[in-house]
Order: structure tokens, then sequence, then C-alpha cells
């Protein structure tokens, strides 16, 4: 069995115990500035680049979460009880009242909240801490120690594939590493997206590639390229051994070999996610384009716009009955497969985000990276 390469930890020893701490915000708040100018000074001397901006994010992080922290935990001394009622409806039922929107400085609740951000799509919202309806907490643990996570999908039964800055690894579902494998990627847009039990695609729109990694007792690597002039987005998903490739133009088909079957004219999707053989969600990017979400009908290639659904999620997944679960906002929201219906169902403890997220039918298991390095198991309670 492979072992992780410890040459990594070994060099981020710096910033161990600060990240690490229980409660890494406080004690970058403590050391104020002058710890970031050094710890940065020191990483530059390692060469270690992508950690410095590693460590601004958990900073930055902290900063707003800050912010939304003392929001939702004011003593009445500070904020008057009339204060904390929604906006809209005037109910002062504490566990309703969910967002408060740092622009207009209101409390809304979990009602409202949509009609809030349909009026208000540029808006900046903060979320009460620690929301879990319908799932209970079944595990944490920590797949790779100071590598982020920049994607991840359930493959098999108890098996994940986690895409790491600098490696793709599969874990079961107590924490052990089964697999790895160093591969090139883009920090921000590349997905995963499983092809079937033992093999997975990667994108890295940067390269106009795709990654085939075959699974087994060896790990094996084949590259597909896409053509110059195209861009990829980075969203992937597969269905039935045709994999679906978002770029900024169209949504193209392509085999396992690498030949684009057809091409489907859905310009602007940044995220694709395989419901079942029929249906797909398409996500598109805020900045492309005013939709936000669809479901496309693969039988027909016909296109159903959700209405009424004010989000660009971070990440999008369906329960074992169809409901769709994404984030956006560091929370985690649910809907009906039609897009209607939505509302908030987990919210991390104050200084983390919610991102990625993914979900096994069979279990009945979705799994959540916190916004450093620890992915969370949740299951659906009956
Ligand atoms: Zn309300
Ligand atoms: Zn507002």
């Amino acid at each position: 069995m492979p072992k992780e390469p410890d040459l990594k930890k070994r060099k981020t020893a710096i910033t161990s115990n600060i990240e690490h701490s229980e409660d890494a915000g406080k004690t970058l708040h403590h050391h104020d500035r002058t710890i970031l100018i050094d710890v940065k000074q020191a990483l530059q001397k390692l060469g270690e680049i992508p950690l410095v901006d590693y460590y601004i994010k958990i900073y930055r992080k902290y900063i707003r979460d800050f912010k939304k922290k003392s929001v939702f935990t004011a003593t009445d001394d500070a904020y008057c009880t009339d204060i904390r009622e929604c906006n809209y409806c005037h109910t002062t039922e504490d566990s309703q009242i969910s967002c408060y929107c740092l622009e207009c400085q209101i409390f809304i609740c979990d009602n409202c909240v949509i009609e809030h951000r349909m009026k208000n799509k540029n808006h900046n919202n903060f979320y009460r801490p620690e929301i879990l309806r319908g799932y209970k907490l079944a595990y944490s643990w920590t797949p790779s120690p100071y590598s982020r996570i920049v994607d991840f999908k359930f493959m098999v039964a108890d098996i994940v594939a986690i895409l790491h800055i600098d490696k793709l690894c599969t874990y079961n579902l107590t924490g052990r590493l089964i697999n790895y494998l160093s591969i090139t990627m883009d920090q921000e847009n590349s997905r995963i997206a499983c092809i079937n039990d033992c093999k997975i695609a990667v994108t890295v729109p940067s390269n106009n590639l795709i990654q085939i990694l075959t699974i087994l007792a060896s790990t094996t690597l084949t590259d597909l390229r896409t053509p110059e002039e195209t861009k990829m987005t980075g969203g992937v998903t597969c269905r039935m051994d045709i994999l679906y490739v978002a770029f900024s133009d169209a949504i193209r088909l392509m085999d396992l070999s690498g030949i684009i079957q057809r091409v489907v004219n859905i310009p602007g999707v940044k995220l694709l996610h395989s419901v079942n053989n029929d249906k797909m969600l398409c996500v598109y990017n805020k900045f492309d384009s005013v939709k936000t979400v669809s479901c496309l009908d693969c039988t027909n290639d016909s296109l159903y716009f959700f209405e009424r659904f004010p989000f660009h999620p971070d990440d999008v997944t369906t329960d074992d009955v169809g409901n769709i679960i994404f984030t956006e906002d560091g929370v985690i929201w649910h809907a009906d497969s039609d897009g209607k219906n939505i509302k908030i169902i987990m919210s991390p403890i104050p200084y983390y985000e919610y991102e990625k997220i993914t979900y096994n039918k069979d279990l009945k298991c979705l799994i959540t990276n916190n916004g450093y390095d620890d992915v969370t198991e949740y299951r659906k309670l009956e």
C-alpha cells in the first residue's frame, strides 16, 4: 500500500500550530499581522508560495467570519430584542432567523430568505452557525494535512476520490488512504467525475486537458486533449461512459478515447452533475450568464430553467430521492428536484465554510469539506 510522502508535512511544520489550534482564527487575531508577515517570509524562503496564499485565505476567512459570528451571538445588551425579528414577516422565532444581510443590515427568516435574494442578488449574507437539519454528524477526518482540497466525489460504496492541490487520492470513509497519484491540475477550476468504480476523469482547463485515471492494483493515467480553440470551464460529469465536458460556448460529449461525439449548445456552464441516466444539472457561471441553474433532459436535449433560484452554487449534488443539495455562501442548501422549496440544511461552526459536497445514494451519506483540510460525513435521518 502506498504511503503518504511526509516531505510536505516537514516543510509546513512552521504553520502547524496555528492552523490546527482549536481556534485558528483567534490565534491569528492575537498574533496579528506580524506573524503573517513572518510566516510569509519564512515560507517564501522555502519556496512554498501556494501555502502563503492558503494562509492568507485562512486569515481573510477569519475576518469575514468574525463579523458573522458577532451578528448572531450578540447579547440583548448589544441588540434590542425587537431588532431580532424578520424584516419581512416579522417573526421573532429565534430558530427561524438564519440570515443577516450586511448591506441592508436586517435579519431575515428562513421563509423570507429566497425572496430577499431574488431582489438583491449581490448582497452579502451571513448565516447562523451550526444549523443541522435532516442529517446527523457521523464522522470527521483529515485526509492529507495541509493539502488543500480542490474537489471530491464518491466512487463506490464507502470509497471517495479526493483531488488535492498536488495529487488525487482515494480513501475509505474512515479516512484510510487507499491509493494516490501525483497529477497536475488547476487549483481553482479542476473538477473530477467518476466514470465507474475504478475510473476517474480530472479536467485541467488551463491545458485543454482531461486526465483519465484508472485505479486498480496500479494506477494508470491517460491524457485526452480537447480542441485548442475551445475553452473548458472545468465542469465535467459522466453518463453511460460518455463524458459531458463544459466549455464556455457549449457542452461537448466525448467518449473515453477523447473523440467528440456531439455538441450540445448550452454556453456558460461551470458545473455539471449527472442526476440519473435521464437528467443532468447545469450550473451557470455567474460572470457569463444571468441564468443560474437548469436541468438538461439527456433523452431529448430539452432544457428546463429553474426560476426563482437565486444561487450560483459552488458545488451541487443530489440525494437518493433526487432532491438537490448545493453549497453557496459557505452553507449547505436543499431544494426539490425542480429547484423549488429551497432551505438551509447545514451551516458550519464559526470561522469555517462548507465548499464541496458529494452524496452516496446507497449509504444516504453526504460528505463536505469545511474550507480547511477536514472532511465531514453526515448521514440522512430517516
Ligand atoms: Zn420572514
Ligand atoms: Zn440585503
